[in-house]
C-alpha cells in the first residue's frame, strides 16, 4: 500500500478520495469575509495586551508559561504555548490541551493529534515543517471542556502574538471555539468550510476538529474536501 493510501485509509475515507497531483483550479471567494479586531476587555486587559503584542518569542513562551490571567492555571501541569516552524507557512490552531498535552507540554500529541498528523501527511505537510500548531487557550480546561469566553479572550493576547510573529501564509481554525477565537463571530463549522476569511490580511479557513472526526466518521470526507481546498488556496498564495 503506498503511503498516501495508508494515510487516506487512516482518515477513514479508503479509496473514496483521492487528492489529485496538480490541485483542480481552485474556487475561492472574490474576496475574503473579514474578521472584525477582537474586542478588549478594559484598561488593565489593554496594558497586558499590548505588552504581549511587543514580545519576541522567548518572552512570549516565557510569560505563556507562568500566566495566571484566569483560572485555567490552577488546574494545569504546564502551559502548552504551541509547537513548530517560527517562520511556518500554515497555522493551525486547535482548542485547548488535554490530558496528554498537558502532561507533555506540546499541542495535539494524544489521539486527536496522530489523526491531525494524519490530515497533514494527506496534503504533504508535516508538523514543524512549515507548519506550527497552536491552541486558542494554552492550559487544559478541567475534564477537557470546552473553553469558557473569559478564557479564550484572556489567551487571545497570546495567539494574536504568535500570528504577528509568524506571520502564517494561511491559518486553519481547527473547529468551533478555535474559528469563533479568530474571527470573533459565532461560527458554525458546517457553514464556514470552504469559505475564505480574512485575519489582518492572513487568508483564514475553517474546518471540524480532529477530535470531533473521531467521534463523527462520517464527516472525515468533508474534512478531506476542507484539506484540498486548503491546498489549493495555498497553491494561489
Ligand atoms: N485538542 C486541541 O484542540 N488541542 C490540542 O492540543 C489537543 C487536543
Amino acid at each position: 500500500m503506498s503511503r498516501r493510501a495508508g494515510i487516506l485509509r487512516e482518515l477513514g475515507l479508503g479509496p473514496l478520495w483521492r487528492l489529485r497531483d496538480r490541485p483542480a483550479a481552485a474556487v475561492v471567494p472574490e474576496s475574503a469575509e473579514v474578521a472584525p479586531e477582537p474586542a478588549s476587555a478594559g484598561a488593565g486587559t489593554d496594558d497586558r495586551a499590548a505588552a504581549i503584542a511587543r514580545m519576541d518569542w522567548s518572552g512570549l513562551i516565557d510569560a505563556v508559561k507562568q500566566c495566571s490571567a484566569c483560572g485555567l492555571c490552577r488546574a494545569r501541569k504546564q502551559a502548552v504555548p504551541g509547537v513548530g516552524d517560527p517562520q511556518a507557512d500554515w497555522l493551525f490552531v486547535g482548542e485547548g490541551p488535554g490530558a496528554e498535552e498537558d502532561e507533555r507540554g506540546e499541542p495535539f500529541v494524544g489521539q486527536a493529534g496522530k489523526l491531525l498528523d494524519a490530515m497533514l501527511a494527506a496534503i504533504d505537510l508535516r508538523r514543524g515543517e512549515k507548519v506550527y500548531i497552536a491552541n486558542a487557550v494554552k492550559c487544559r480546561p478541567p475534564n477537557n471542556r470546552t473553553p469558557e469566553a473569559g478564557e479564550t479572550a484572556a489567551c487571545w493576547p497570546f495567539l494574536a502574538r504568535q500570528i504577528g510573529l509568524i506571520r502564517p501564509k494561511l491559518v486553519v481554525a481547527l473547529g468551533r471555539p478555535a474559528a469563533q477565537t479568530l474571527l470573533q463571530s459565532e461560527v458554525k463549522i458546517s457553514a464556514a468550510r470552504g469559505r475564505l476569511f480574512d485575519y489582518q490580511g492572513i487568508p483564514l479557513v475553517v474546518t471540524y476538529h480532529p477530535a470531533y472526526l473521531l467521534r463523527n466518521l462520517p464527516d472525515k470526507a468533508k474534512a478531506w474536501e476542507d484539506l484540498c481546498f486548503m491546498r489549493r488556496t495555498m497553491g494561489k498564495l
